[in-house]
C-alpha cells in the first residue's frame, strides 16, 4: 500500500516527515507495529519528557535520540525543530501517554511548522491509545455521542464548565486527576445531582476500574475507599 510517507521517501531534497505518534496509555503492549517501526527509524523522538519515554523505547530496544518538546517549549525550540525538517531529517512527536495533543503538548508546535513551513509540512499520524476512546469503547454513553472537553479548569471558569455539563444535549467526557477526582463528584451533586456519571479508573492497567452511578453514589464509593480516589481518571457525564 503506498501511502504519504513512501511517497515522501522517493523525494529527493524534500522536507521531513513529523510522525505524531500515539503511545500506551499503562500496559505497554498497547502500541502498534507501525508506532515501533517509526519510533525506530526517525533520527530523533521529540518527548514530553525524555526520561519518562526512554521507558518504553529501552522496553522495545529503540535507541533513537531523544529530546525534550513539552508545553513550556519556546520559539527557538520550534525553530530548531523546523530546521531539523527542512533539512530532511524525519522526526516524531510523542507525549508521557497516549495520543499528542490530545490533552497533550503539540498544538503550537503544528500551528508553527505549518506557518513556517507552509505547504512543504509534512505532518503524519500514527494512531493508537488515548484514553479518551479507551474509555468510550466500554462506556455506552446514549446514541454515541460526546462531547470532549479535556480538562476541567481548576478554579476560574470550573463551576461554569460543570454547570454546562447539565445544559449539554451530549455525554461530557472530562480528564480528572486522583486530587480533584472528589471534588468534581461533590460538584456534580450540586449542580447536577441526576447526571448519571462514569468513572475509568487506570485504564489497561493492574487496578483497572469501571465504575458507574449518580454523582453522591460514587463520591459515597470514594470516600468509603480512599484506594479508589488514586490513579487517573476518565469522566463521562450523561443525562439519564
Ligand atoms: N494524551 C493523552 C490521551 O490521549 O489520552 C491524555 C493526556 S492528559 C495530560 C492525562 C489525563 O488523561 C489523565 O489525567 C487522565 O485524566 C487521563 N488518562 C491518561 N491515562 C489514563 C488511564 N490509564 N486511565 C484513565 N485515565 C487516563
Amino acid at each position: 500500500m503506498k501511502t504519504r510517507e513512501h511517497k515522501n521517501k522517493t523525494q529527493e531534497n524534500s522536507v521531513g516527515i513529523l510522525y505524531v505518534v500515539a503511545t500506551p496509555i499503562g500496559n505497554l503492549e498497547d502500541i502498534t507495529l507501525r508506532a515501533l517501526r517509526v519510533l525506530k527509524e526517525v533520527s530523533l523522538v521529540l518527548c514530553e519528557d525524555t526520561r519518562h519515554s526512554r521507558i518504553l523505547l529501552s522496553h522495545y530496544g529503540i535507541t533513537t535520540k531523544t529530546e525534550s518538546y513539552h508545553a513550556r517549549s519556546d520559539d527557538a525550540k520550534m525553530r530548531g525543530i523546523a530546521n531539523r525538517l527542512i533539512e530532511g531529517e524525519n522526526l516524531a512527536l510523542i507525549s508521557d501517554a497516549g495520543t499528542p495533543l490530545i490533552s497533550d503538548p503539540g498544538s503550537p508546535l503544528l500551528i508553527y511548522l505549518r506557518e513556517t513551513l507552509g505547504e512543504d509540512f509534512h505532518v503524519v499520524p500514527i494512531p493508537g491509545v488515548s484514553a479518551l476512546t479507551t474509555a468510550l469503547s466500554v462506556v455506552p454513553v446514549p446514541s454515541g455521542r460526546f462531547s470532549f472537553i479535556g480538562f476541567i479548569p481548576h478554579k476560574k471558569g470550573r463551576q461554569t464548565a460543570i454547570k454546562a455539563m447539565k445544559e449539554s444535549e451530549d455525554s461530557v467526557v472530562c480528564y480528572e486527576s486522583s486530587h480533584r477526582i472528589v471534588k468534581l463528584l461533590s460538584e456534580l451533586e450540586e449542580f447536577f445531582p441526576e447526571a448519571h456519571v462514569w468513572i475509568a479508573r487506570e485504564l489497561t492497567k493492574q487496578f483497572e476500574e469501571i465504575k458507574e452511578g449518580s454523582p453522591a453514589e460514587l463520591k459515597a464509593l470514594l470516600e468509603s475507599k480512599p484506594e479508589k480516589q488514586k490513579g487517573e481518571f476518565v469522566v463521562i457525564v450523561s443525562k439519564k
